[in-house]
């Protein structure tokens, strides 16, 4: 069949071959960015790079399916190689070779949870076979091989590559022995939360409100889960407030005094801005672990910051930290604890969710405060509805994201 003077086979060839190339420029981008990772983390956050990536990741996907589908559309006689890769054709079935590479790599970061940290590393070291095998296969086998735009851009994501590549083993060589760290103690909060104290051979440099990855070398949780440093960066042992919900988080409450806990990080950007603002702290729930860290940061301020926390649970006995804020008594920090399913009269209280009437009555200028928004995730979309309808910048709406 033909439109005009082309055939459709032809325009199918001619997509494959372009999709081919966006593809690969796509899945060297997520290949960089994942290296430089830690090096990103600075300045957009680990959890805007990690949602970059998925993503992204889905995004270049399309395309690098898309690559053989379309050339099997304009000729189905290709198939065959994809069953049977011609080996005398190196750099076409290199080619082939990083497409099923690809598909592993896909596989595996999706059940990344199933597999243990190890072997998910070594799936890593395939995506620069698969980065390699790739551009052979474009320089060598792809019509637009020797387009000097295409060559340009080859040669900068080769090197970009190369770079990222060593920037993350770096990375990781000299994190080696400062991840490890020891249970000291672990402390009930509230009936689902509980406090971990753990003590490394050295300390841990972060920002209040930052959090790490913590790993366990047992019942086969390799694993990697987020949490946020509960103590502050003045305490001498390293404190996470966990909310048991499930696998990871139980086994972690079954550590026993002396286990080992692999700390990677610290990570984030959701810190105190030195502001001149006010600035408004919303948790809910186990959200208050990043804000209880900056309250107790705030005391080594010599400027200290004006501090109101808006503290959302559903009943009292789920205050986690109570009785720490309550012992707060200093001028720049104000709390009022808001409960959904437990109306208690006194002026520390309310009984509501946190909503626009209630951050209304609190915040006397909202334009003149800075919002820092942590919980559950509906809490959080609403919150930034009713703070964008009642005037606030989006700029000074700050939100930590505990559900990736
Ligand atoms: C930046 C950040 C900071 C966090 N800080 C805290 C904190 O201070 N205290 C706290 O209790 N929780 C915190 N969390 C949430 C915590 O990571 C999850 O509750 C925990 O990983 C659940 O593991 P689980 O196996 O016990 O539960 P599961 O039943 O396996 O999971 C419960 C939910 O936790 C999330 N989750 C599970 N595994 C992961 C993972 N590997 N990575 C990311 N999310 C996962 C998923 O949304 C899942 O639906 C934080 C999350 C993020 C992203």
């Amino acid at each position: 069949m033909a439109v005009g003077n082309i055939s459709i086979a032809t325009v199918f060839y001619n997509l494959g071959q372009w999709v081919g190339i966006v593809g690969f420029i796509n899945l060297s981008i997520l290949i960089i960015s994942g290296d430089l990772s830690i090096f990103l983390n600075r300045f957009f956050g680990l959890d805007k790079v990690i949602k970059f990536q998925r993503k992204h990741s889905l995004f270049t996907a399309v395309f690098i399916l898309l690559h053989p589908l379309f050339f099997i559309v304009s000729d189905f006689s290709y198939i065959k190689y994809l069953i049977n890769p011609d080996f005398t054709l190196l750099p076409f079935t290199l080619g082939i070779i990083s497409f099923y590479i690809f598909i592993v790599v896909m596989i595996a970061s999706h059940i990344y949870k199933l597999i243990s940290y190890k072997i998910w590393q070594y799936i890593h070291i395939l995506t620069y076979f698969l980065f390699f095998f790739s551009l052979y296969h474009a320089l060598n086998w792809g019509s637009h091989g020797n387009n000097p735009l295409l060559r340009i851009i080859y040669g900068f994501l080769f090197i970009m590559i190369i770079f990222s590549g060593i920037y993350r083993s770096i990375s990781k060589i000299r994190k080696i022995n400062s991840s490890k760290f020891y249970l000291k103690k672990i402390k009930s909060e509230t009936e689902d939360t509980f406090t971990i104290v753990l003590e490394g051979k050295e300390r841990l440099r972060f920002k209040s409100g930052q959090f790490c990855f913590l790993r366990l070398n047992k019942n086969n949780l390799h694993s990697r889960h987020p949490f946020t440093i509960s103590s502050s960066p003045y305490e001498e042992n390293l404190s996470f407030t966990i909310k048991n919900t499930g696998r990871f988080t139980k086994t972690v409450l079954e550590l026993k005094r002396g286990e080992e806990i692999l700390v990677d990080g610290p990570f984030g950007i959701f810190n105190l801005i030195n502001s001149k603002k006010n600035i408004v702290f919303i948790a809910g729930g186990i959200g208050i672990t990043p804000f209880f860290s900056m309250i107790k940061d705030n005391f080594q301020r010599k400027e200290k910051q004006n501090i109101l926390l808006l503290y959302g649970t559903k009943t009292k006995k789920d205050l986690i930290f109570k009785k720490n804020l309550d012992n707060i008594k200093e001028k720049w920090f104000k709390k009022v604890y808001v409960l959904t399913r437990e109306p208690i009269s006194s002026p520390q209280f309310e009984n509501t969710y946190i909503d626009k009437n209630l951050i209304k009555k609190y915040v006397k200028n909202v334009n003149d405060s800075l919002f820092y928004v942590c919980g559950p995730k509906s809490m959080e979309d609403n919150i930034k509805k009713s703070l964008i309808e009642l005037g606030v910048n989006k700029k000074n709406i700050i939100i930590e994201d505990f559900f990736w």
